[in-house]
C-alpha cells in the first residue's frame, strides 16, 4: 500500500513523529513527502535519506506564493537533483479566497504570479524528466489551460481531486493520474464518489495528505498515512471490488508515475 501524499514534517507530528512513522512503515510499502516551500521540500527530502519507503516531492505551494514575490525557485532545481527525489510538487493555482487579498487588482496580481511560477516548476520538471503533483482549488479552468500547453511532455498527480467524473475524465485524458484522498469517504462528496466508482483503476492513485483530510471515521483528527487503508477501502466498496485489487492497481500506477522499481517480494 502507497500513500502518494503526505506532509509528515509537520510540527503537528513534532510530539510522536518516530511513532507515526513506525506505524506508517509496518503498513505501507512507500510514502511520498511533499514539499510546500524551500524549508519544507528540504525536510521531505532529509526524511527519504532516513528511511528507504520514503520518498520526496520539491516544489513552491501557490498558496505560498505573494504577487511581490521575485521568481526565484533556484532552488527547486537544485534540490531535484536528489536521487530520492521523484516529482516536483505540490505546484499549481489556489484561487481560494486569502486573507491578504483586497482589491480585485493585488488578487490578480497574485493569480498572474501563480500562473508565472507554476509555469516555471513545469518546464523544470520537463528538463529534469520528473512528474510533477498538482495542486489545484477553486482554479480548476486555468490549471487545466497550463497543463494543456505541455501536454505530451509533463505527466503526474492531480492531487485531492474533488470535481465529477467529466472533469476527472479531462484530466486523465491529458496523461495525468487522479489523487484520491479521504474526501471521498466524505458524505458531501457525492459527485466524487459517483466519478470514483466510474472510473477505471488504472488512472488512480491514493494519497492522505497527511496531516489534513482525515476519512470520515476520524474526521477532526490529525490524519497519517496508514489512514490510507479507509480510502483504499471506500474506493473497494464504491466499485464493488475487493480491496486488495485497488491496491495493487494503484500501488502500480504510483510506481510507474514516479518512476520507482517495484520492490520485489
Ligand atoms: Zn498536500
Amino acid at each position: 500500500m502507497i500513500d502518494t501524499h503526505a506532509h509528515l514534517y509537520f510540527n503537528s507530528y513534532d510530539t510522536d513523529r518516530d511513532e507515526v512513522i513506525n506505524r506508517t512503515l509496518s503498513k505501507l510499502d512507500m510514502v511520498i513527502n511533499i514539499g510546500i516551500d524551500e524549508k519544507t521540500s528540504k525536510q521531505a527530502v532529509d526524511l527519504s535519506q532516513d528511511y528507504d519507503g520514503f520518498y520526496a516531492a520539491v516544489g513552491l505551494h501557490p498558496e505560498d506564493v505573494s504577487s511581490q514575490m521575485s521568481v526565484d525557485i533556484s532552488w527547486v532545481s537544485t534540490l531535484c537533483q536528489h536521487q530520492k527525489v521523484v516529482a516536483i510538487g505540490e505546484i499549481g493555482l489556489d484561487y481560494h479566497e486569502r486573507s491578504e487579498v483586497g482589491s480585485k487588482e493585488l488578487e490578480d496580481g497574485v493569480k498572474k504570479k501563480q500562473k508565472e511560477i507554476f509555469k516555471a516548476q513545469i518546464e523544470n520538471a520537463i528538463e529534469n524528466n520528473l512528474p510533477i503533483i498538482v495542486h489545484s482549488r477553486d482554479a480548476f479552468e486555468d490549471t487545466m489551460a497550463i497543463l494543456l500547453e505541455y501536454k505530451g511532455h509533463i505527466t503526474g498527480v492531480w492531487h485531492s481531486f474533488t470535481e465529477g467524473y467529466e472533469k476527472m475524465q479531462q484530466v486523465i485524458n491529458m496523461g495525468f493520474y487522479v489523487g484520491i484522498n479521504g474526501i471521498v469517504t466524505y458524505n458531501s462528496a457525492q459527485e466524487l464518489q459517483l466519478a470514483v466508482a466510474r472510473v477505471d483503476l488504472s488512472h488512480i492513485v491514493l494519497e492522505t495528505d497527511s496531516p489534513f483530510l482525515p476519512p470520515q471515521l476520524n474526521r477532526g483528527e490529525r490524519n497519517e498515512p496508514s489512514m490510507v487503508e479507509l480510502v483504499a477501502d471506500k474506493v473497494a466498496q464504491l466499485q464493488n471490488r475487493e480491496a486488495y485489487d485497488v491496491v495493487s492497481a494503484t500501488d502500480t500506477n504510483a510506481y510507474k508515475v514516479f518512476g520507482i522499481e517495484r520492490p520485489r517480494l
